[in-house]
């Protein structure tokens, strides 16, 4: 950490200021208090506040963030906060302090504990980003000094810095702290992984950077030769979480990492920076397909670079990244940068007063709107852990791609997303309607899996009904929805169907088939006059064994109590399980 304190300075410089202030009343709430590693506990706040300064963020931010822990952890009453620092900085603090200190109830809840974690987050999120950087600041801050806990807290907390702070951190385009929280995660969660890493990796790396050190003055020479001003050149060495990943890709084989440094150009302009890759390429050859415009097509993170791997002198590769100094901040700070530039361009130094909210954002970051209606979906019913964070690692952990469609509408998608995902992204009637499709030109069964700029065309029929058949193979929730609401349609409303929310239960039933099963199953449903939305048969591991889930339309437990009891006198049925969903 950087020895030199920002935050010193301002209390410095201004004593009488909102950071003063902060600064005098925390050191004095927590005096006494030590830190696990025997600190005095105000070392933590005063970081996490140093950390804000970095993110750019503005007064009252920072402000909370030298407070962040005095409600929790000292008594302090939020009225007193409030009376001293006002409602926006008692507001940041209650929220983080509402946000909690994670708890964790054993292994059997982790799940259960992380997916609370996370929604709140998500709740915290859409009312004020702030909350969730002050609480991301503490994050870093605790991750940095994990050393003074017990082994079995670190990993847990590892795990936990991992699952949901970097992912969220990246979802919000903070891409230099989601890989500085893996990177401090990963030696705890595979001590040995790391090790061996670092033993076969160290020498590849001095190798590369002396290398490219090597280059840079040439690289700077040919832009200005060619009226290109580069505002800086960076050697960045990949960072070893995400060296272990690409790794595992790559059959563990060093060699075929092609960015274990990267050489960082910043440019003046957007027209410089492709003006530079076209003089980087006539100097070297690029290798093909390794080529990628991020500036064209941004990353859903809104992360935007020109990347291009080329062979240098000696025949080495370089990879080069290529950005004008505003995406490069956007691409490092990412929603913070985004939003110091909003406040400038309102004509104020950056000393808050306004709440980022998730609606703002969800025009720029969608992935914040589908938040903001799982929290509107999630609200006014009990959360079911469980089923939020099946959700959320559907939509949000995944790897995204990118498909266009052949005007060249741009839809982000999950990996693995098909043609019918697709098409439900571009209306629901496409996707109800559509019969087929074409990638790139090429006819593709409805399950093909895309990839990142495929060109896909949907073909549609007028009057033509989704099949049950795609809930199996599509992976966004949109299209599952859209897929069920247009079944029920297809299938009628019967009169018994109360016209009221609909609800849902998921039946398992694991059997050994026989001839007719399945229309007895359905036979008892039927009897129990309640629709059946999707019906699916798996084989269970063995192959005897097979596993039927069925989904139904009703959440009356009554009623599915019943039917499962009645499902379990039928020949061939070994076990009945349900879930309202
Ligand atoms: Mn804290």
């Amino acid at each position: 950490m950087a020895t030199a304190s920002a935050i010193k300075e301002i209390v410095k410089k201004e004593p009488g200021g909102l950071i003063a202030r902060a600064y005098a009343f925390a050191e004095k709430a927590h005096k006494g208090q030590l830190r696990k590693s025997g600190e005095p506990y105000f070392v933590h706040p005063l970081a996490a506040a140093e950390i804000l300064h970095t993110w750019h963020l503005d007064d009252a931010t920072i402000a909370a963030g030298l407070l962040h822990d005095t409600v929790e952890d000292t008594g302090v009453p939020l009225e007193t906060i409030k009376k001293e620092f006002g409602d926006e900085v008692a507001f940041l603090v209650d929220g983080v302090t509402k946000l909690g200190h994670i708890k964790y109830r054993g292994a059997e809840n982790e799940t259960t504990s992380k997916a609370e974690n996370l929604r709140k987050m998500v709740l915290a999120l859409s009312e004020d980003l702030r909350v969730v950087f002050i609480k991301l600041a503490d994050r870093l801050h605790n991750m940095q000094t994990l050393g003074a806990l017990p082994p079995a807290k670190q990993k847990r907390i590892a795990l936990e810095t991992d699952e949901i702070y970097a992912s969220l951190a990246y979802r919000l385009g903070m891409h230099n702290l989601s890989g500085e929280l893996q990177d401090l995660a990963f030696p705890y969660m595979f001590p040995q992984e790391y090790r061996w890493l670092l033993s076969i990796s160290k020498e590849h790396y001095e190798q590369r950077l002396k290398y490219l050190e090597k280059i840079k003055p040439e690289v700077e020479a040919l832009l200005t030769k060619h009226g290109i001003k580069p505002l800086d050149i960076e050697i960045r060495a990949k960072r070893y979480s995400s060296l272990y990943k690409k790794l595992l890709k790559r059959d563990m084989d060093m060699g075929r990492i092609f960015d274990l440094v990267a050489m960082r150009v910043i440019v003046d302009t957007l027209p410089e920076c492709y003006a530079a890759l076209g003089v980087i390429h006539e100097m070297w050859p690029p290798l093909p397909r390794r080529i990628k415009d991020y500036i064209a097509m941004p990353k859903p993170n809104a992360y935007r670079s020109l990347h291009t791997t080329v062979i240098g002198p000696g025949g080495k590769t370089i990879e080069i990244q290529i950005r004008t100094q505003a995406m490069h901040d956007e691409n490092e700070y990412g929603v913070a940068a985004h939003w110091l530039y909003k406040q400038r361009q309102a004509g104020g130094a950056p000393k808050g007063g306004e709440r980022i909210s998730g609606q703002k954002l969800a025009a720029e970051l969608k992935w914040v709107q589908q938040l903001k209606n799982w929290q509107e979906q999630f609200t006014g019913q009990t959360t079911d852990p469980e089923e939020f964070m099946r959700s959320m690692k559907i939509d949000f952990f995944q790897d995204r791609i990118f498909a266009v469609t052949p005007r060249g509408d741009v839809f982000d998608l999950p990996a693995g997303a098909t043609p019918i995902d697709f098409a439900y992204h571009i209306h629901s009637e496409i996707g109800n309607s559509a019969i087929g499709a074409r990638v790139n030109g090429v006819v593709v069964p409805l399950d093909h899996a895309l990839k990142s700029g495929d060109v896909v065309t949907i073909v549609t029929q007028k009057g033509k009904k989704p099949s049950e058949d795609w809930l199996r193979f599509v992976k966004t929730t949109v299209a599952m929805d859209h897929i069920r609401l247009a079944l029920r349609k297809k299938m009628g409303s019967p009169a018994w169907v109360a016209a009221k929310a609909p609800s849902r239960a998921e039946l398992k039933i694991t059997v050994v088939d026989r001839v007719g099963l399945i229309k007895d199953l359905s036979g008892v449903i039927a009897q129990a006059r309640v629709a059946i939305l999707s019906f699916h048969t798996e084989s269970a591991k063995g192959g005897k064994l097979h596993l039927n889930r069925v989904e139904i339309q009703t959440g009356d437990r009554k009623k599915i109590e019943k039917i499962a009891a009645r499902m379990k006198e039928v020949e061939g049925v070994r076990e009945v399980s349900y879930k309202v969903v």
